[in-house]
């Protein structure tokens, strides 16, 4: 999976990719990072790459063809038959979820434009991007931040990046639940021990612990995941139970 950045702070999108685990995924070959600096394809002097926005109005706005030239060069490098995903992050676009990083993780090339100052100019914004995503509703300073949450979520799905692949299509958010509580050792830890089930090596028991507390979980935190979640009878039972009773369950 070959990620391009096109970003006013490649340093920004280098150091916190070259960390823990997309760290190794890079070192290992499983995933290319390639951030681009905008600011390297600015015609003027002195780098300029924003100017003041017409109509007046607070900030500053990124200018088209700095833009423009950076995505035409990654272009290039890529030399792809098959259509791109560009994804401008934006507090205008879609919130990103599990799902589109699923489908993301399909991709063989992405594309991430990363806006700063009052955003981009709308123009090479139409000429280029194909998606529009968002991290959720507030406002950064720039799309960096929200190209590495994407990064690293969509890295974690590509197949050799996590040592063991099954976990990440077993967490919170596949088949819309969230994920069962987790323990370690030691097996007592000041007073409270870790449910019995988790040491009785019974899997077909365990597995429906896990389901169970799943959903339990679910509707406390989550209820509104559950909507669109497979629940048997007996586990929307459970849901009315816990609606009912809170965390008494
Ligand atoms: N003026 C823009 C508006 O009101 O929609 C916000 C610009 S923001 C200060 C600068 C850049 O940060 C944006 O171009 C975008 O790339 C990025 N950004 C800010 N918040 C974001 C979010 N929630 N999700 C994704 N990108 C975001």
């Amino acid at each position: 999976m070959n990620f391009y950045v096109m970003t006013l702070f490649p340093d920004m999108i280098n150091n916190a990719m070259s960390e823990s685990i997309t760290g190794r995924a890079i070192k290992s070959g499983y995933i290319n990072v390639n951030a681009v600096n905008i600011r390297d394809f600015a015609d003027n002097k002195h780098n300029r790459v924003d100017d003041y926005p017409y109509g007046g109005g607070a900030g500053m706005v990124m200018q088209a063809e700095p833009v423009y030239m950076c995505y035409k060069h990654i272009c290039e490098k890529i030399q792809s038959t098959k259509p791109l995903h560009v994804v401008y992050l934006t507090p205008q676009g879609k919130t990103f979820n599990q799902k589109m990083a699923a489908e993301y993780a399909h991709e063989e090339n992405l594309i991430f434009l990363c806006g700063h100052y009052e955003g981009i100019d709308e123009r090479v914004i139409e000429e280029i991007v194909t998606d529009f995503v968002s991290i959720g509703d507030y406002v950064l300073t720039g799309g960096e931040l929200p190209a590495l949450v994407m990064m690293d979520t969509i890295s974690r799905l590509v197949p050799g990046v996590l040592n063991n692949c099954i976990s990440a299509y077993t967490e919170s958010f596949s088949e819309n639940l969230l994920e069962y509580p987790q323990y370690t050792r030691p097996e007592n830890w000041r007073g409270k021990s870790v449910p019995p089930i988790l040491l009785s090596g019974h899997h077909k028991k365990l597995a429906e612990w896990y389901r169970e507390q799943s959903v339990i979980r679910t509707a406390l935190f989550r209820p509104d995941l559950l909507k669109k979640a497979e629940l048997t009878e007996k586990e929307k039972e459970l849901v009315d139970k816990v609606v009912r009773h809170g965390e008494q369950i």
